[in-house]
């Protein structure tokens, strides 16, 4: 039965709990100030701080301070996976104190609380603040119902429970495991891990009593948290219910993938009870255990996924059959999976708003996935295709294939291409390589380089050093999103919406790279040209005309 205290917490409780950490309780306040501006239910990580003890004095003023702010006091010992050094006895003495001083809910790790005597136990019991007994498992996911019952020995006012996902299937582990359990006690159980992201957006609905956020990017308490702002904004955490619908991008690696940011945009702009998940997996067959068990009503196939998930679908569009790819996934009313080509459509479309294709000459560098996509776009158009790629002999099989030519460079025509449109990865963020054109081989109307991170690429540049219009690989990025978006919901795609999110987010990664002098941060490059294209957030219309900016520059 539920103690008055623990009935009371609940009510005040939301479903995110936000994890501040900080090496001195000033810290700890500074930032908890913020934090709880937008969300009263926090975590003080007492183990972060260099001295907890000496901390709860002025931690306890700002808890007396602001009322409404509900707190849990951690201080999980280095050998459970938490930072502090301390003995037992003084993890014990620490949160006995953190209950007199304002903190609503003790945090106790399960290995913590079975070396206890007897009488240590009772001493935390005796502060009469609601116990939350924990377990982390920070390597894989295993008898989840083991634990819970080892926990429940203790019965304490809530059970947490925190494995780590090496596969999206251990996910469905942990979901089934809430809906089962969560009726009879209060249960908080997340995934940590890249795959476990499904976990902390759809295990509240599950029956998880709540989640953890970290207060911002990069102060993650947990591998696989997410900040407190991405889970509101980008995930609706507070509006995800029995019937959201869920979609996804699944490939490997996903984590730095921008479709979620967009794709949740467009859900949310039309105001439609869906949520767009990061579904990173090594295997096809994880996938699909999910797809089916959750159940997913929609994919974005991304690396290395689109070709091989091509036998496992019910039926392809004709494009997608030509390509021997697809990149999105539907699931229709009996259950079964259909696939679609929305890469096409994402290097076509922007080509067709400024030329006609029919007739035109188009060199393409690459023949890789991307390449292929554009190859049987422009051949279905009309379009006299010519190929360079690296490996001449990929380049020869994807001609064959498509009825293109594969040239070699020094074989290259002399005259000039309507556009030249790189598929290659030369370019992109973290890769290295000597682009396959010099300056002198842009013998084009329009440039067009897929590559959109960073959105502002070497072969672009060396473009517009010769005044030839060029395609960022962002619109390409957005077109795809968006038809998969149509196909999805059946209705129109907020494309400016959509453009405007992604060039924000694009933006911001470049700053961050930027000041922070990391090159493995990804990347990308935001000249103040580029920079001068963007009006501010919100303004109407505002994409189109950086569409257009973008476009012109
Ligand atoms: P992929 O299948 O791995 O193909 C890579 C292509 O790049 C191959 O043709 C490869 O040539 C060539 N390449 C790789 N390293 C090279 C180097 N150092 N020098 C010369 N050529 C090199 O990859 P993909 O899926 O086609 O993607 C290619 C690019 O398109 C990526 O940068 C990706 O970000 C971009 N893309 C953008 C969008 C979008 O929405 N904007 C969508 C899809 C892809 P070999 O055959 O010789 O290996």
């Amino acid at each position: 039965m539920p103690t008055q205290n623990t009935r009371l917490l609940l009510s005040r409780i939301g479903k995110v709990c936000v994890a501040i950490t900080g090496s001195t309780a000033a810290e700890i306040v500074e930032k908890t100030a913020v934090v709880v501006k937008d969300n009263p239910f926090i975590e003080i990580r007492l183990d972060y701080l260099d001295q907890p003890l000496l901390s709860l004095p002025v931690l306890k003023t700002f808890l007396s301070e602001n009322a409404a702010v509900t707190a849990i006091a951690t201080c999980r010992r280095q050998s459970n996976g938490g930072r502090f050094p301390g003995s037992l006895a003084e993890e014990r003495d620490i949160l006995c104190q953190a209950a007199l001083c304002g903190f609503k809910m003790i945090d106790l790790e399960l290995e913590s609380a079975e070396a206890f005597k007897q009488a240590d136990l009772q001493k935390i019991r005796d502060t009469s603040v609601p116990l939350l007994v924990s377990y982390h498992d920070f390597t894989s996911t295993q008898d989840l119902q083991h634990v819970y019952d080892r926990i429940l020995k203790f019965e304490p006012d809530f059970i947490k429970i925190v494995p780590t996902a090496k596969t999206l299937s251990d996910n469905i582990t942990l979901i089934r495991f809430l809906e089962r359990v969560s009726a009879s006690s209060n249960i908080i159980a997340i995934c940590m891990g890249a795959p476990g992201i499904i976990s902390r957006v759809l295990g509240v609905r599950a029956g998880s009593a709540f989640t953890f956020a970290a207060a911002t990017v990069g102060e993650e308490t947990a591998p696989g948290q997410i900040d407190a702002r991405t889970l509101y904004e980008t995930y609706r955490i507070d509006e995800v219910d029995a019937a959201t619908k869920v979609y996804g991008v699944a490939g490997n690696p996903v984590q730095h993938s921008l479709s979620p940011l967009m794709l949740n945009t467009a859900f949310r702009r039309e105001t439609l009870n869906a949520v767009y998940l990061g579904l990173q997996t090594a295997k096809i067959s994880d996938l699909l255990k999910l797809v089916h068990e959750i159940p997913i009503q929609g994919l974005s196939i991304t690396l290395p996924f689109k070709q091989e998930i091509m036998p496992h679908l019910e039926r392809t569009d004709p494009i997608s059959e030509k390509v021997g790819a697809c990149n999105t996934l539907l699931r229709g009313h009996d259950g079964k999976l259909y696939g679609f080509n929305t890469d096409v459509a994402g290097v076509i479309g922007p080509l067709e708003k400024r030329i006609s294709l029919k007739g035109s000459k188009v060199l393409v560098l690459g023949a890789g996935g991307a390449a292929r996509a554009a190859v049987f776009g422009l051949r279905d158009k009309g379009a006299d295709v010519f190929i360079l790629n690296r490996t001449h002999e990929t380049a020869q099989k994807l001609a064959k294939q498509s009825n293109s030519k594969a040239l070699k460079k020094d074989a290259l025509p002399k005259g000039q291409y309507d556009v030249i449109v790189n598929a290659t990865s030369v370019g992109m963020a973290g890769t290295k390589g000597i682009p396959l054109l010099g300056p002198d081989d842009l013998r084009a109307a329009l440039v067009f380089d897929l590559v959109y991170n960073p959105v502002d690429t070497h072969l672009l540049r060396m473009a517009r050093q010769q005044n030839i219009p060029v395609i960022t690989g962002v619109e390409m990025f957005v077109q795809q999103g968006a038809r998969q978006f149509e196909i999805w919901t059946g209705k129109p795609a907020p494309e400016e919406e959509m453009l405007r999110v992604v060039i924000h987010a694009l933006r911001q990664h470049a700053n961050a790279a930027a000041a922070s002098h990391t090159p493995e941060t990804p990347s990308v490059r935001f000249d103040s040209k580029m920079r001068s294209t963007i009006p501010p957030e919100g303004t109407k219309d505002s994409a189109v005309r950086v569409a257009k900016r973008v476009k012109a520059s």
